[in-house]
């Protein structure tokens, strides 16, 4: 399978159940933050999504933050949710996968899922890394032009693959 495309394609991280975890004997997940838990400049979560967050942690999943935003956006962000956090993370490099994987208890990258919304940072580094890749639908406009292109470049490798239930696979 190219390494540009996830493994699976989901229009919201909330239908990322603890079934669906277990199924693939995912005990960690490596979280993108712009899009995928708030939407970019946000500083804080949506409401349903700090609720899908408490009942991961509550379950015992380790969680993550891997995010090629910036320090001063990424740690308040992180610390609100009490997440370890890793800014500047350089997706589709996988050196912060790899560290995020140690500290959430030395795990195979293959017990690892990395969720994020974009195709050239979170599911190329997340397959390159060996995880599995769960690519979730942007939550907001985009603001920035780089990401607009991008985004017509992901509509590109995905070829109107339509998101896919989690349970239907
Ligand atoms: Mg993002």
């Amino acid at each position: 399978m190219s390494r540009l495309q996830p493994d699976y394609y989901i229009p919201h991280i909330t239908g990322v159940t603890l079934e669906f975890l277990r199924r693939h004997g995912i005990r960690g997940l490596i979280l993108d933050v712009d899009n995928t838990l708030t939407t970019h400049d946000d500083p804080t979560p949506h409401p349903d999504i700090a609720a899908w967050l408490d009942g991961m942690r509550q379950a015992g999943v380790g969680m993550m933050i891997v995010s090629n935003n910036t320090e001063e956006r990424v740690r308040p962000f992180a610390e609100i949710l009490g997440l370890p956090y890793v800014a500047d993370g350089k997706k589709p490099g996988t050196d912060g996968m790899r560290r995020a994987a140690e500290k959430l208890g030395g795990l195979r990258p293959e017990e690892t899922a990395v969720i994020g919304d974009q195709i050239f940072t979170d599911v190329w580094g997340g397959n390159r890394f060996g995880a599995l890749t769960i690519m979730v639908a942007p939550l907001g406009p985009e603001i920035v032009p780089f990401i607009k292109l991008k985004r017509v470049a992901e509509k590109l490798v995905l070829r109107g693959r339509k998101p896919r239930k989690l349970e239907e696979v």
